[in-house]
Order: C-alpha cells, then structure tokens, then sequence
C-alpha cells in the first residue's frame, strides 16, 4: 500500500519509521497508531515529500509539535508528516525566514535577546511558527501573525503559493487553513524583525513566563485552552450563575481565599450540574482547559464538552480533535 512513497522515501533519504505508537510522538500522548511517521528535517525535504503525498493522493496529517491537537487513542492515522525537525531559521535584511517547524518558545528567547521587538510574549508559547500561524496562536500583545511577512505554502494539486496575511483570514485563534477554506501545508514563512530595547523586551519576558506559570496547568498534560474563550462567547443559565455567585459570597464570608473560592466554586458547578466525576479534569486554574492527568481522562472529555455545552453554553472547541 505504501510501496511508491517508501520508495520515495528511500530514494530520496528522508527519514521515516514504520508502526509508530502516537503515544509515544504526542505532546499529551494520545493517539492510536500510525503507519508511516515521516519527520523530513529542512524545507527542500518538506516540499518534496508533501508534493509526492498529495500527487499519490495519501490521506496524511501534517504536525508540528502536537501541543494543540487530541488524536484520540481509538485512531489510527496512516501518514504523519511530522515538521518538527525543519527548524532552521536566519535573520537578514530586517527579516527572519524561518522553516515551518521552528520551535516559537526558540525563536521569541533568541529574538528577544537580540532586542528584536514582537516577541516579548511568545517566548512560552509552545508549538512551531507554521502551526502559529495556522492556529493563530497568541499572547497578550503578540501573536506570529502579526509578525508575518508572508507564508509559502503547498497546495493539494503540488503548486507553491505566498501568501500575504490578509490571504489567511485570521480571527481570534483562527484562519482560513484551520477553518479548512484553504487546504495546503506552510512550509515556510517570512517574519518582520524590527528592533526594540532588549532590556526592556527580557523583562517583559521574564515576567510574562512567571505569570503563565502560574496560571498554567502543568504543561505536558494540557493542550493549552481547550474551549475558545467561552466568557465572551458562551452565556451560563441564570440558575448556575446564580448558584455560582451565592456560593462564592458565601466563601468569601466564611474567609477562604480567592484560589480556595475558585478551586471549591468549580468543584461545585461540576458538582450541581451533574458532572462532579470530571471535575479532577478541570483545571483549577481556568475552566476552558481540560488535563489529560490519567489514563481515565480520555473517557471523561466527552462529559467535559456536554459539561461546557450545558454550563456555559458554549461547543466552539479551540484544540483539533482527529477521530
Ligand atoms: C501549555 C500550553 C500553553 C499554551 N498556550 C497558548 C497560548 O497562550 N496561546 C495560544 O494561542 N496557544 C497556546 N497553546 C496552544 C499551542 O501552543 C498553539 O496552538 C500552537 O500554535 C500549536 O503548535 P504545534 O506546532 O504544537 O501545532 P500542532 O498541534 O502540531 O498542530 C496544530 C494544527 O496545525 C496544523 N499544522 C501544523 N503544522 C502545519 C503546517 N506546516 N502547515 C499547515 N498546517 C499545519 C496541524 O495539522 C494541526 O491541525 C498552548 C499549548 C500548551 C500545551
């Protein structure tokens, strides 16, 4: 079944594995198994082997670190191209062209140092550049689409195209290619490098990354915010919040403090609403991240999203789910 592309592979050097566990390649580790895992190490090799998947039309999924996407254990892929190892980048003339799979945490801490301004915020954002900007991925005041010059990118009939970001359509932790209105893989991107007070940057870093840790599950067990920012899109029924709010008063007045409030209040909103068995699944810290802490958290995401649906009314999931 896979002989043309293992022969491309071969032919060409590429680095592959065969039977792979998921488990064993995800961020959470998750996912079933996959029979050819394809981890190309700079763009050249990229290119070609997108080029030939799609000309041999392969079924295949692209990755970059998997730190948003939950492949159930129950599924099987059969290609994974994997980009994680084009790292490569270079600054010139005020810009950074950077491979698909430079890592952001990498590329904001170098750049930051350098006095290169933009970065300040992602130098703890997990994930590669491509998948930034294909998520749309941001902190406070940065987000790697804001910082693109272009992207080129491979199209299922195998032409490369640039494009400007306007052509993505980003919204908040979107774009056309996660919308899946455009289809194709970046396999590269130019970024602006325009200077800044490298004092001033590394602060703002430095507190920044203490602050999300914090605020932070613990990071090989979550895939950042499941949910997309329910409060501003979602709406709890009357009842909950009001049951939310007097429990919360009533804390206050018995002296818990504003972590012991937040921690019982979601306990207790698991609790009223029938769903106190996922509530060791919620993190304490924001209600739209779910922790795979266990084995058991696979069974109880599906009562986390019916919990989210029927709390705060909200399904618009922010992670990919791969069935
Ligand atoms: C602890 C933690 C904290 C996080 N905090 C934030 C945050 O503050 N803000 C935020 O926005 N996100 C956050 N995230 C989410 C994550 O960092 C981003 O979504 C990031 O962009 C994912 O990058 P990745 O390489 O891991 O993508 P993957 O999970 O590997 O892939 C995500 C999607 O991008 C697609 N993709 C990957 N590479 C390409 C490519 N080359 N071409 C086309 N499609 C591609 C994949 O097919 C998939 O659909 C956090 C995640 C974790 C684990």
């Amino acid at each position: 079944m896979y002989s043309n592309l293992l022969q491309y592979l071969h032919a060409n050097n590429i680095c592959y594995e065969t039977n792979v566990s998921l488990k064993k390649k995800t961020w959470i580790h998750r996912g079933g198994m996959c029979d050819v895992y394809i981890s190309p190490v700079n763009r050249k090799e990229l290119i070609g082997v997108v080029r030939q998947l799609y000309h041999q039309k392969y079924d295949f999924l692209v990755i970059g670190h998997s730190s948003n996407i939950y492949i159930l254990n129950s599924c099987n892929v059969s290609v994974i191209v994997s980009t994680k190892k084009c790292s490569n980048y270079e600054i010139k003339d005020g810009h950074i062209y950077c491979d698909a799979g430079v890592g952001v945490i990498r590329l904001a801490k170098d750049m930051t140092k350098h006095g290169i301004a933009g970065f300040e915020y992602l130098t703890d954002l997990p994930g590669t550049v491509a998948a930034a900007i294909y998520n749309n991925a941001s902190c406070k005041k940065n987000s790697i689409s804001q910082l693109l010059v272009c992207a080129d990118v491979i199209l299922p009939d195998g032409r490369q195209i640039t494009l400007l970001p306007d052509d993505f359509g980003f919204v908040y932790r979107g774009s056309c290619m996660k919308r899946k209105e455009l289809l194709g893989v970046i396999v590269g991107l130019i970024l602006k490098a325009e200077p800044g007070n490298a004092l001033q940057l590394q602060n703002i870093s430095s507190s920044n990354i203490a602050e999300r840790r914090l605020l932070l599950e613990s990071y090989a067990k979550t895939l950042g915010s499941t949910m997309n920012n329910c409060f501003s899109k979602g709406r709890m029924p009357l009842h909950y919040y009001l049951a939310y709010r007097f429990y919360n008063l009533w804390l206050k007045l018995n002296k818990n403090n504003e972590t012991q409030r937040r921690i019982k209040c979601k306990d207790f909103i698991c609790k009223i609403s029938g769903y106190a068995d996922i509530a060791r699944y919620v993190s304490n810290e924001d209600i739209i991240i779910f922790i795979w802490k266990d084995e058991k958290a696979d069974a109880a995401f599906p009562r986390y999203l019916e919990f989210m649906d029927k709390v705060y009314r909200t399904q618009d999931l922010e992670i990919e789910v791969v069935k």
